[in-house]
């Protein structure tokens, strides 16, 4: 068998493009412009390409962009302050915090004093517990979010399917773990610890890796016809790696996402999908069409 390539490049540029009608329609009807607010400390370099590239594609979906960067050494205090001014301003509907944070900021200090509502990354308790608990107008994390819009379009009803999901990390694992549960899949989430992880996989319908190790997953340890969904990005000699051997697993996998072009892709297009989001709740209308779990 030779997998179908899950395209999340295409799939995300289309995504892209619909939330830039439903933004025009927004400014149309009702003269209201969604507005994301990134914030970002120190100067790591991939930081700021990721920083960069949202506002680049927050303005080509035709939404205000505000870029708040703050030296290294700012203080947990400037950085709260700066939270509850964006958290007042009305034209600022999502908030986000790059991550990772310099060490002697309290990341989660800072996480749950974003407003709930502009919380588009999800990361807050708030939000975690809303998406844990099924709760309606949970802001869910873009990366899983967008995983889910992949299997959905690939394979329809999840439901009954077996799931594995490798990594139990706060802003993949666990969320994603949720999503496919919500859609009545049954759901293994694999971690560090977990004994024969080949043979778990084995038993997946659904694998979705959020590992960070190159290539750990082998061909040989995907069920024939599973759909493998990689969020692994990993730099290494010969460029950029998922976590997923894709070679072989192509080889055994009904369909496979590639690195890059798969996820990744996915996971800008769900910010501004989830800014939107956030932007029709704080004005009262209803959730936009298709961009919600
Ligand atoms: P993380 O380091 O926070 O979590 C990794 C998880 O993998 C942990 O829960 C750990 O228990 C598990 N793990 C580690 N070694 C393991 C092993 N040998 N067997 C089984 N499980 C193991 O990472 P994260 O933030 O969840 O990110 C995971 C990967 O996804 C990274 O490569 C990251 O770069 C990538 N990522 C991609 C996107 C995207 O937009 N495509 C977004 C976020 C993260």
């Amino acid at each position: 068998m030779v997998a179908q390539r899950i395209d999340g490049k295409a799939f995300a540029a289309g995504l892209r493009a619909k939330i830039a009608s439903q933004v025009a329609a927004l400014k149309d009807e009702h003269g209201i412009t969604p507005g994301l607010a990134v914030v970002l400390v120190g100067d790591d370099p991939a930081s700021q390409v990721y920083v960069a590239s949202k506002g680049r594609q927050t303005v080509e979906a035709g939404m205000n962009s505000y870029e708040h960067r703050l030296p290294a050494d700012a203080g947990q205090a400037e950085l709260l302050a700066l939270i509850g001014r964006l958290n007042a301003d009305p034209a600022v509907h999502g908030i986000l915090v790059q991550l990772p944070l310099p060490a002697h900021i309290d990341e989660n200090e800072i996480i749950n004093a974003i407003a709930v509502k502009k919380d588009v990354d999800g990361f807050s308790v708030a939000n975690a517990g809303r998406l844990a608990t099924g709760q309606r107008g949970a802001m869910v994390p873009c990366t899983p979010l967008g995983c889910l819009m992949l299997l959905r379009d690939h394979l329809g009803d999840l439901s009954g399917k077996n799931a594995v999901v490798i990594g139990r990390s706060n802003i993949v694992g666990k969320p994603m773990g949720a999503l496919l549960l919500g859609d009545s899949a049954t759901v293994t989430v694999a971690h560090s610890r977990t004994k024969d992880l080949p043979e778990v996989v084995r038993g997946a319908d659904i694998v979705v890796a959020a590992v960070g190790r190159p290539e750990m997953i082998k061909g040989d340890w995907i069920k024939p016809g599973a759909t493998v969904i990689d969020v692994g990005i990993n730099r290494t000699e010969k460029g950029l790696v998922g976590d997923v051997d894709y070679a072989s697993a192509a080889e055994v996998a009904g369909a496979i996402t590639p690195v890059p072009g798969g996820v990744g892709p996915m996971t800008i297009a769900c910010l501004l999908a989830n800014t939107l989001t956030a932007c029709c709740r704080s004005n009262g209308l209803p959730d936009p069409e298709g961009l919600t779990p």
